[in-house]
């Protein structure tokens, strides 16, 4: 089986884009295309980015049980499709999923043997322009988007590891460490030395 990696953390901490620098270093992982409700923008294919849907496409995906988990994220559905995940495990592979924070807390209701990552702000400066430099919104919006964020920060709790996103290269390099490391966790080996020591009785 190969291992579930969650990647999530507040609104504005930068998850696409360390996913997106994950891609080309991490080429041996599988990154999970979610379907959402929301509009392609520029640039973006059906199938690559997400599986763009309708909403009744989507509520018909849930009602089937076709998704992992779902949630709705401002005024759209996001979710990840089930099945792509469990045959990709089956064949041994690596999954990874970038999803926001109540979706990551679902995976980890349905999925508690996968890892949980959190993406963490280096600083609420950082946090604060990154949220006020993704478009032209209100003073109001930006002071809600933040005071969702800070309440997003209390569920690291639920994470196994915490990442600062302070440098990409930098923040890659400790995914990296964390999806190397599991890998190495002794239960992993188990069957292993089972076998070993079977064959070394049969010898
Ligand atoms: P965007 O619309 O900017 O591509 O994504 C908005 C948010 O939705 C991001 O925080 C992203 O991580 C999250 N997201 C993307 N796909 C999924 C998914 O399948 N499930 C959940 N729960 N969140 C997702």
């Amino acid at each position: 089986m190969g291992l579930l990696i969650v990647l999530s953390g507040p609104a504005g901490v930068g998850k696409g884009t360390v996913c997106t620098a994950l891609r080309s270093r991490m080429p041996e992982i599988v990154y999970s295309v979610s379907a959402t409700t929301r509009q392609p923008r520029q640039g973006e294919i059906d199938g690559v980015n997400y599986f763009f849907k309708s909403r009744e496409q989507f509520q018909d995906m849930i009602a089937r049980g076709a998704l992992l988990e779902h949630a709705e994220y401002v005024g759209n559905y996001y979710g990840t499709p089930r099945d792509f995940v469990d045959k990709t495990l089956s064949s041994g592979k690596d999954v990874i999923l970038e999803i926001e924070v109540q979706g990551a807390l679902k995976v980890k209701e349905n999925f508690p043997e996968a890892i949980f990552i959190f993406l963490l702000p280096p600083s609420l400066d950082e946090l604060k322009q990154r949220i006020t430099g993704r478009g032209t919104e209100t003073q109001d919006i930006i002071n809600t988007r933040m005071n969702v964020a800070v309440e997003e920060m209390s569920l690291l709790q639920h994470y196994d590891y915490a990442v600062m996103n302070d440098e990409i290269d930098a923040a890659c390099d400790r995914i990296r460490s964390i999806v190397i490391a599991e890998h190495c966790r002794r239960e992993r080996f188990m069957p292993y030395v089972t076998g070993l020591k079977t064959a070394i009785e049969k010898a």
